[in-house]
């Protein structure tokens, strides 16, 4: 039987994890923090769970991919989730005019909620969002299809810049605006993202989405017992800290108590910068493929706060909330040197048995990692300025808001770094380049034969992306196609 090792217990090392334990292989999964999970990690303050990294989740809805893929591993019945009403999926409100937009999910439903707004455009929008659906058409592994196409293969429009893609269909410089408002979910730049990232995030969205129940944990939990079930290990506070090399091959990894661990496959889910530091042979890979990595930039990062509400006093919200400061902000939300926040969404998550009052909210605002402030007193000062001014917009929507909040726990893009270990606290990891898209894909396949590559940095970021490249990494191991015809 052949043993995997794997390092990092997150979306999609526990995803990798669960596949290959499934099939036979002897896995082990090894996990920096005392919790596996990484963004799906929850924490508990105020004694109420908060989730870090997982808000909204796709690809759950009937004939998802992601709920197949659950299926295949026969844990659908175990995931707590619960599904976006379609009417009012997202609620976008733009302080420049203090006007809001419901936006409706469901691919009729969705234009129809923006042509209420922009009659005249509603043609534009029916081309618009059948565009996207065919950019996310020409993705194979979203469809879980076996796949025969390369990067060059793909039409014109799956390349271009997002916003040039929106500009192509939408004529009226608001509803353009409007339509791009999920950049906060993937970290877009204008004239750089590609459309098919645009794409994709929106057709999940257009698609339904879910937010897990009771904390995002308890799914990484399911994955964790799941490989321990069919005989892997799941090894939390083990953080690899060198990685030894023999010619060729990686020969084993010690962890930070010098524990040794060897295996025939490792599978790094890592930031592909953070893992190059951990070869003891700084010439076990190449210059060029360690430049390359550490050269391709990385999506912005975000300021979090996460408040208690008083009991019975804030109406649980079943959509994703947005505030947007102006409509020609959307493209900039994180840029330096701006007043901010010029966006942010909120969330009330919601309790297994939910009832008609939130007990806490999540606030998550992009921001740029060159911005904040070195840890110390001036960083304390820091945040708590920064909080209290995304309580003052919350209150331009929610007028006395700050009267229902009970805590206050604060995130920075620090603690994203430090947390996960990715670089510069990228929320997505690495930023795709539409000039350079060759260049900004990494692909699972390393100059080292026997080291693989999954999570957000490789292929699409997200509960749905991290999971459809776990298959792409596993495939690498058990052959092309063996998973997706199983699906
Ligand atoms: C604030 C925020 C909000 C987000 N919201 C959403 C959302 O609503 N919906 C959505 O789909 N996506 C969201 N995302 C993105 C999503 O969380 C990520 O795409 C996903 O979790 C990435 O999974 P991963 O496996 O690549 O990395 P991670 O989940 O970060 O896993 C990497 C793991 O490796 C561990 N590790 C690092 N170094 C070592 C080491 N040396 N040894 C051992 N272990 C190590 C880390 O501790 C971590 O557990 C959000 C991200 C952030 C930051």
């Amino acid at each position: 039987m052949a043993k995997v090792l794997i390092i990092g217990g997150g979306l999609g090392g526990l995803f990798c994890g669960a596949i290959l334990a499934k099939e036979g292989l002897k896995v082990t999964v090894l996990e920096k923090n005392a919790a596996i999970g990484g963004g799906l990690q929850s924490f508990t303050r105020f004694g109420e769970v908060f989730d870090t990294g997982m808000h909204v989740v796709g690809g759950l809805q009937e004939g998802g991919n992601i709920r197949r893929l659950l299926g295949y591993l026969g844990i659908w019945d175990k995931v707590h989730i619960q599904a976006v009403p379609a009417d009012c999926a997202d609620l976008l409100y733009f302080a420049e005019d203090r006007h809001y937009y419901q936006i409706a999910s469901g691919k009729e439903q969705f234009v129809a909620s923006l042509a209420q707004e922009f009659p005249s455009e509603r043609d534009n929008l029916v081309r618009y969002v059948d565009a996207m659906y065919r950019l996310v058409e020409e993705m194979d592994l979203f469809h879980l299809r076996s796949s025969t196409r390369d990067i060059f293969s793909h039409s014109e429009e799956f390349s271009m810049a997002a916003d040039a893609f929106i500009a192509k269909y939408i004529s009226d410089e608001r509803l353009r605006s409007i339509v791009a408002y999920v950049n906060p979910l993937y970290g877009g730049r204008a004239g750089t993202t590609p459309a098919y990232i645009h794409a994709t995030i929106s057709v999940l969205h257009i698609n339904g989405l879910c937010r897990f129940a009771g904390g995002s944990q308890l799914f990484a939990e399911t994955l964790g017992d799941f490989i321990k079930e069919h005989g892997g290990e799941v090894l939390a506070s083990h953080e690899v800290q060198h990685i030894h090399t023999e010619g060729r091959n990686i020969t084993g990894v010690t962890t930070q108590d010098s524990k040794c661990f060897t295996a025939d496959y490792y599978i790094s889910d890592i930031h592909p910068c953070s893992l190059i530091n951990l070869f003891d042979d700084p010439k076990a890979l190449p210059k060029a493929y360690k430049t390359r990595l550490e050269d391709i930039p990385n999506t912005y990062s975000a300021f979090l706060i996460y408040l208690k509400l008083k009991p019975e006093s804030f109406p649980y919200l079943s959509h994703t909330g947005y505030y947007m400061q102006s409509y020609e902000g959307i493209w900039n939300i994180a840029e330096a040197n701006q007043p901010c926040p010029r966006g942010f969404l909120y969330m009330t998550p919601p309790e297994i048995q939910q009832g008609k009052y939130a007990r806490k909210m999540i606030i998550a605002a992009p921001m740029n990692w060159q911005d904040v402030p070195p840890r110390g007193k001036e960083y304390a000062n820091w945040k708590q300025e920064r909080a209290d001014l995304l309580l003052t917009r919350m209150e331009e929507m929610y007028p006395d808001f700050r009267e229902y909040v009970d805590g206050i726990n604060t995130a920075s893009p620090l603690t994203i770094r430090d947390y996960y270990g990715t670089k510069h606290g990228a929320m997505f990891g690495y930023a795709k380049d539409c000039k350079n898209l060759v260049l900004s894909q990494v692909p699972v396949a390393t100059k080292i034969p026997n080291l693989l590559l999954t999570g957000q940095c490789v292929n699409l970021h997200g509960f749905c992306g991290v999971p459809l490249t776990a298959i792409n990494t596993c495939e690498a191991i058990l052959g092309r196609n063996h998973i997706i015809s199983k699906l």
